[in-house]
């Protein structure tokens, strides 16, 4: 009974219909308490699925989909560049080890090529069957509507510094929603204090990455005044994006099962669905570690912005000279990286490079994650945060949220690594925050 009781309350609390105006979303209200709490009902954390062993052929509740997980003997940064260019979505790096998904297309390049595959599972056991929507386990996740709804509801309450826009649409036209916290200027009105922007999911399976920004939002007009925050909001101007990719998401949890769906919903000419928005971005586009194959989970696309996602990104820093910090949450593996990630060599510009250092590290600190140039795993063209800092000089970081391991959920860890992660990624965004006004001030 209990257990139908917290279903009762969290189909309540989350399946709400999509309110369409700020005067319905302000009658509902998510408080940071009540969205942390019902991550952790203990009744739904009993109902949260374990990691089931890969199961027979038969079983294989992803027919049609060619893709594998993979482990490939690989000992260098160099070899685990050119394993992506072969279309390996790289993962985990272990020792001489590296996993992660690749389309039967390129197993057989790596074979050929002459590549030690030591493991190559199926995903059919790992898929979690639902009904539609995140599986009720999941359900603490917002989907697309869900996530609108909680900024609508804590825009409308915090309306005096706190706007709801959208900076532009989809492939399938959905808007992709910015909240953006300044006590002077609304949705796109200019501004000269010193910005930092929060930008979720650029990859559509990578669900934890919508949770942070968006709580964090939540938390920020939570606690507005806080002595420390009401610091931040009187003086930044901040933006937090929680789904650039809103097809992406929403295609990934349609249909009932998770489809392990990376990039966005480009039907490409030969029919392979998606281009990788994170290799999209136009430095160095199309370089190192880039696919250029359609079937590949890192495929670029055919030119660097094709896509309306990056083309909205572009268009947002490029109407903004005011911001100085980013963070883009990515999943999984535990890791903050900073710029390059397209090439080898470490950010010229030296002031620039110990600032760098100096706020990964500290950032690492607060969660438990590694702090890492990106390319000291891999070389990878085209990304988010080489653009932004490249372009326009904003000091970029990718994070890789938890978990750290495919082994511990992976992309689709349930709903008990939320509350930690979610806490402490807040932490971190609060100390990017308090450097925002000088980037600089962390090596003086
Ligand atoms: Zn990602």
């Amino acid at each position: 009974m209990k257990l139908i009781l917290s279903l009762v309350f969290f189909l309540t609390s989350f399946s709400c219909a999509y309110a369409n105006d700020l005067g319905q979303a302000a009658e509902k209200s998510f408080s940071f308490k009540q969205l942390l709490k019902s991550i952790s009902e203990p009744d739904l954390k009993n109902l949260n699925f374990s990691f089931p062993e890969a199961k027979a052929e038969e079983n294989f509740v992803l027919r049609g989909d060619e893709r594998y997980f993979i482990t490939v003997l690989a000992s260098t940064k160099e070899e685990r560049t050119r394993l992506m260019e072969l279309g390996l979505d790289i993962q985990e790096v272990e020792g001489n080890k590296v996993s992660g998904i690749a389309h039967a297309k390129t197993v057989t390049l790596l074979s050929q090529k002459g590549y030690v595959i030591v493991e190559k599972i199926t995903f059919s056991g790992y898929a979690k069957e639902f009904l539609k929507d995140f599986p009720i386990a999941d359900s603490a996740y917002h989907n697309y509507a869900e996530m609108v709804e909680v900024l609508q509801a804590i825009t409308a309450k915090n309306s005096d510094i706190a706007s709801l826009y959208s900076i532009g649409k989809s492939l399938e036209e959905r808007e992709i929603w910015t909240l953006r916290i300044n006590t002077d200027a609304k949705e796109n009105e200019k501004s000269d204090k010193p910005g930092a922007v929060f930008i979720g999911d650029h990859h559509a399976r990578e669900h934890i990455s919508v949770e942070v920004p968006l709580l964090h939002a939540v938390w920020l007009l939570e606690n507005r005044n806080k002595p420390e925050i009401k610091n931040y909001i009187e003086t930044l101007d901040i933006y937090i994006i929680p789904m650039l990719n809103p097809d992406g998401a929403e295609y990934d949890i349609e249909g009932g099962k998770y489809k392990w769906h990376r990039k966005n919903t480009r039907k490409n000419p030969d029919g392979n669905i998606g281009v990788d928005l994170n290799r999209n971005y136009a430095f160095r586009w199309g370089g190192a570690g880039a696919s250029h194959s359609t079937y590949s989970d890192t495929y670029c696309g055919p030119s660097a912005f094709s896509e309306p996602e990056t083309q909205v990104a572009k268009k947002f820093f490029e109407s903004h000279d005011n911001l100085k910090t980013y963070i883009s949450y990515h999943s999984y593996s535990e890791l903050v990286l900073y710029p390059w990630g397209g090439v080898y060599e470490p950010v010229e510009n030296e002031k620039d490079r110990k600032a760098f250092i100096a706020m990964a590290k500290e950032m690492a600190d607060i969660t438990g994650y590694t702090a890492k140039q990106s390319s000291e795993l891999y070389a990878a063209t085209g990304d988010a945060t080489d653009w932004t800092y490249a372009e326009r000089g904003v000091f970029s970081f990718t994070f890789e949220l938890s978990p750290s391991r495919w082994g511990s959920g992976g992309f689709y860890p349930g709903v008990s690594i939320l509350e930690k992660t979610v806490k402490d990624n807040i932490a971190a965004a609060n100390y990017l925050l308090s450097v925002t006004d000088d980037p600089y001030k962390t090596i003086k």
